[in-house]
């Protein structure tokens, strides 16, 4: 088992690599904002929570969250890992994430941290809203979220390194340059 956490500010490039990923390990793929999303858009009882919290560019509320994560983690039984895209983001997710792997008999293999600096993070995201359509790409809640992720998710750092699990990725260059640095640490744990 090939237990991913790709991790980084928004706009850092999780989610570009993350498909190269999958390619390269045959991993399935659990972005928790790629679920809220189509919540949002099937309009569900949860979608219609998320959108308070995700225009505003706050974090949905942990319980939420976690609970949530372990069905679409119980749909994912037979894989050969899991790269996990935008969760953990506060402590008490990364700590409810040992608990729901250890009971599977499984751990975090390793977490990967995309760095950028931030005024390319703001660039990159200003980009992305001209074709994404994403409701949270404006200047204004890229703003929250940079701030929620200084916050909330970066603590996530110390807590990884206490695990042993984290290793610091350069997030600037090529999208090809990065999957390399990216593929040459993950050989070295799998
Ligand atoms: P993302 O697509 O990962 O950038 O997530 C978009 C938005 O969804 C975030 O700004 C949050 O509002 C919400 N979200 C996604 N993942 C989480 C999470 N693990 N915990 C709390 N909120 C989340």
């Amino acid at each position: 088992m090939l237990n991913i956490v790709i991790f980084g500010a928004p706009g850092s490039g999780k989610g570009t690599q993350s498909e190269l990923i999958i390619k390269e390990y045959q991993l399935d793929h659990i972005s928790t904002g790629d679920v809220l999303r189509a919540e949002m858009k099937n309009e569900t009882e949860l979608g219609k929570v998320a959108k308070e919290y995700i225009e505003k560019g706050q974090l949905v509320p942990d319980e939420l969250i976690v609970n949530m994560l372990a069905k679409v983690l119980d749909s994912k039984e037979n894989s050969k890992g899991v790269i996990f895209d935008g969760f953990p983001r506060t402590i008490p997710q990364a700590k409810a994430l040992k608990v729901m792997l250890n009971e599977r008999g499984q751990d975090v293999t390793i977490m990967l941290d995309l760095q950028v600096d931030e005024a390319e993070l703001i660039n990159r995201l200003l980009e992305r809203g001209k074709i994404s359509g994403r409701s949270d790409d404006n200047l204004e809640t890229i703003k929250s979220r940079l701030e929620v992720y200084h916050n909330q998710t970066a603590p996530l750092v110390d807590f990884y390194i206490a695990e042993g699990k984290h290793v610091a990725i350069q997030g600037m260059g090529s999208v090809e340059e990065i999957f390399g640095r990216i593929k040459n640490a993950v050989d070295a744990v799998k």
